[in-house]
C-alpha cells in the first residue's frame, strides 16, 4: 500500500506493518506504566499510545530516508522505502560504487536513529519525565537507541553488516571476498540471536524470545539471499548474452506437422524447441501450445500455426548485458530466452541450466 512520497521516493506500507503498529499501540495503551498511573481517561491513554507509536514509526522512516538520501548523493538511485513487520527497507536500484560509499549509506541510518534518540531525550527532559508526554518521549528515545544498536550488529542485511562488508572490502580489495566473510559472520550472529531467543523462551515463556527467534530466522534468510545475489552479480559482471547461451537441444523445421513436432518436444523432456526456417527462428513450440490445435487433427496442422511466434517471445541480442537477460529469465518465469541477431538468426538459447553452468565455472 503506497502512502505517499518524500524527495521523490515512494513510501510503501506492507500489510504486516499494520499488525505490528496495532500491537505497539495496544502494548503502550494497556501496559506502559507511566500512561497507566497518570490521570488520563481511556481516550487520553489511547491517543497518547497512537501518537507515540506514530512517532516511533516516523523515526524508522527517518532512518530509512537517511539511507536513501545519502545513497542518491552517492549515485545510487532509490525507488522506494517499504515499512514492514521488521522495520523498514530502502530499495536501492544498484550497488554502491565503492567501499566508502557503501559504508556511509549504511552508517547514516543508525546515526539518524542516535540523533533522534538524543532529540527525544532532550525534549522529554524539558517537558518533565514525570508527565505522561515526557515519559512517552523517554520511551521513544530508548526505542531509537535500541534501533541504532540493533542495526549496528554486523549481520547483513542489517546496517552494521553492510558497514562490516565495506570495511572488509576496503581491507581485502575484493568485493566478493568481503561478501563471503560478511555473510559468514552474519550467519553466526543470526544463530546467536536465535539461540538467545530459545534460551529466553525457556526461561521466561513465549513472548520476547519468540520474537528474537523470528528476527534471527529473518536475518538468516535475508543474509543468504544477499550472499547468493552478490555471487551471481559478481559471476555475471561484464558478460553478455552470448557468453551464457547454449545450442538448442534440437530444432523443428517450419514445414513440420504438429504430430511430429510434439513428438520431438516430448523426446526432449517437454521443453520448448525453436521452430526454424533455415537459420531463422520463427517461434517456439512448447507442450502447452497443443491447446491451439482445437479440433484440427495433429497430422494436418502445421507447426507454424500453433507455435508461439517470435515477436511474442522474450528474446535477447548477443551483446545484451548478461545480468539483464538473467533477470528477464527469472522474472518472466521463462524456461529459455533465445539469442538472435538482426536477421532473426538463432545463435543459441539462454536457459536456467546454461546460466548455472556458467556461474559454476567461474
Ligand atoms: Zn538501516
Amino acid at each position: 500500500m503506497r502512502i505517499g512520497s518524500l524527495f521523490g521516493i515512494e513510501i510503501v506500507v506492507n500489510s504486516s506493518w499494520l499488525f505490528i503498529f496495532a500491537l505497539v499501540v495496544w502494548a503502550l495503551a494497556s501496559g506502559f506504566v507511566p500512561f497507566q498511573t497518570a490521570e488520563l481517561g481511556a481516550v487520553g491513554r489511547g491517543t497518547l499510545a497512537v501518537v507515540t507509536a506514530l512517532l516511533f514509526f516516523g523515526s524508522v522512516l527517518v532512518h530509512e530516508l537517511a539511507h536513501s538520501v545519502v545513497a542518491r548523493t552517492r549515485g545510487v538511485p532509490v525507488s522506494s522505502i517499504t515499512l514492514f513487520i521488521f522495520g523498514g527497507v530502502s530499495h536501492l536500484e544498484g550497488e554502491p560504487p565503492n567501499a566508502p560509499g557503501e559504508a556511509w549509506i549504511a552508517f547514516v541510518g543508525p546515526l539518524a536513529s542516535l540523533m533522534i534518540a538524543a532529540l527525544f531525550w532532550l525534549v522529554g527532559r524539558g517537558i518533565g519525565p514525570q508527565t505522561p508526554a515526557g515519559a512517552g518521549l523517554e520511551y521513544l528515545s530508548a526505542a531509537n537507541l535500541m534501533l541504532a544498536i540493533f542495526n549496528l550488529l554486523p549481520a547483513a542485511p542489517l546496517d552494521g553488516g553492510r558497514v562490516f562488508h565495506a570495511l572488509v572490502w576496503r581491507w581485502t580489495g575484493s568485493r566478493l571476498q568481503a561478501t563471503r566473510v560478511a555473510g559468514m559472520v552474519g550467519r553466526v550472529l543470526a544463530w546467536i540471536v536465535i539461540a538467545f531467543g530459545i534460551v529466553t523462551t525457556l526461561m521466561t515463556g513465549l513472548g520476547g524470545g519468540l520474537w528474537l527467534m523470528f528476527i534471527g530466522w529473518y536475518l538468516l534468510q535475508a543474509g543468504s539471499a544477499e550472499t547468493m545475489g552478490a555471487e551471481i552479480n559478481q559471476a555475471l559482471r561484464g558478460l553478455s548474452a552470448s557468453d551464457l547461451m547454449t545450442p538448442p537441444p534440437a530444432t523443428i523445421p517450419a514445414d513440420a506437422t504438429a504430430d511430429g513436432a510434439f513428438e520431438q518436444v516430448m523426446r526432449y523432456g517437454g521443453r520448448a524447441l525453436p521452430v526454424m526456417l533455415g537459420e531463422r527462428i520463427l517461434g517456439l513450440l512448447a507442450m502447452r501450445d497443443m491447446d491451439r490445435l482445437g479440433e484440427t487433427p495433429r497430422e494436418r496442422a502445421y507447426v507454424t500455426s500453433i507455435m508461439t511466434k517470435l515477436d511474442a517471445i522474450e528474446h535477447a541480442a548477443p551483446e545484451d548485458d548478461a545480468l539483464s537477460v538473467v533477470r528477464r529469465l527469472a522474472m518472466g518465469g521463462y524456461q529459455q530466452v533465445p539469442v538472435i541477431d538482426e536477421g532473426d538468426r538463432l545463435l543459441g538459447l539462454v536457459t536456467r541450466e546454461s546460466v548455472l553452468r556458467r556461474i559454476a565455472s567461474t
